[in-house]
């Protein structure tokens, strides 16, 4: 799927100030060299992004990730050792030459390993660390393939195959006295998953947590079907690793077959199905979505 002549290719174009598309194992990234402060700026343009939205900066290993902060805390070492490469993102204060562009002005940076051969092979050749949003417009649907990224998004695409874990990084902070959950994912972290940890107010304190996001055209309806129209009733898989695994292609396929809705019931409130509930509850039409503040990342369990 993707040679080393197209490695050395995406890297020069990195190094050029150039923006990539390139697999990882969460979603398809739109990468730039996170020390160049006007490559950076093309990320937030191509993208439609606003400024205030952080980048997550890809790393190919610990020294990398080091690099970039001012502190390293006991923590963040036993995280990374036990969970990079992988679909892990650990805020950190962020070192002095870290652009305010990539961390939307915060003093904090966003940093992860990918879990994906082509990715890492990239960071590695480019040399440099690499922000990267996931390669889609901003508020649609996030790409878990290579065909799901909009071809006038970036200068060069890597096409590694269909996106393992299928849906974004399970975010948290370090940056405080205690670790804060500001974006569920597939990965769960103990202490954080038993709901006692992230203070209500704490996870509104991530900047770039739309609401509404990760969005279908076609209106997604949360609960019992609509009686009017022509719809699709969209039952989930059993297994919650497998469901965040298709849940974008499935929504990827069913917004180009012109169906009125597409209704879903949200999967149980418990923590392996955290993440697929957090995208679920953004992508859906907001009129009909039962109470998305409920489904809020870092939300305690009732
Ligand atoms: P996306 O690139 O769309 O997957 O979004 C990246 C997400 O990572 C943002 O929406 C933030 O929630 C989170 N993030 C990245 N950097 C930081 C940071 N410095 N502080 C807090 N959250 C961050
Ligand atoms: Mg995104």
């Amino acid at each position: 799927m993707v040679d080393a002549r197209q490695i050395a290719e995406a890297a020069r174009i990195i190094g050029a100030g150039g923006l990539v598309s390139f697999p990882t194992e969460t979603v398809y990234g739109l990468g730039a060299n996170a020390l160049d402060e006007a490559a950076v700026e093309r990320i937030f343009a191509a993208k439609g992004r606003p400024a205030s939205s952080p980048l997550i900066v890809h790393v190919a290993d610990i020294e990398m990730a080091r690099a970039l902060t001012r502190e390293w805390p006991p923590l963040a070492q036993q995280w990374a050792e036990r969970y990079w490469p992988g679909p892990l993102t650990m805020v950190l204060p962020k070192a002095a030459h870290v652009p305010d562009r990539v961390t939307a002005g915060l003093d904090t940076v966003g940093l992860r390993i990918p879990n994906h051969p082509v990715a890492l092979a990239l960071i590695r050749a480019a040399g440099v660390p690499i922000a990267a949003p996931s390669a889609n417009r901003f508020m649609q649907l996030s790409p878990s393939e290579a065909q799901h990224v909009p071809a006038e998004l970036a200068d060069y695409f890597l096409d590694g195959g269909p996106a393992a874990v299928g849906i974004e990084s399970t975010v948290v902070s370090l940056a405080g006295p205690v670790p804060v959950l500001l974006r569920p994912g597939v990965l769960h972290l103990e202490g954080l998953e038993s709901g006692e940890a992230p203070a209500e107010g704490a996870a509104h304190a991530a900047p770039g947590q739309h609401a509404r996001h990760y969005s279908p055209s076609t209106p997604l309806i949360l609960g019992p079907p609509p009686i009017q129209g022509k719809g699709y009733r969209w039952v989930l898989p059993a297994d919650p690793v497998q469901c965040a695994a298709e849940l974008y292609a499935t929504l990827h396929r069913l917004d180009r077959m012109n169906y009125d809705w597409i209704a879903v019931y949200l999967p149980p409130d418990t923590p392996v199905w955290a993440g697929v509930r957090d995208r679920l509850a953004r992508a859906a039409t907001p009129d009909t979505s039962p109470a998305e503040s409920d489904h809020a990342p870092g939300e305690s369990k009732p």
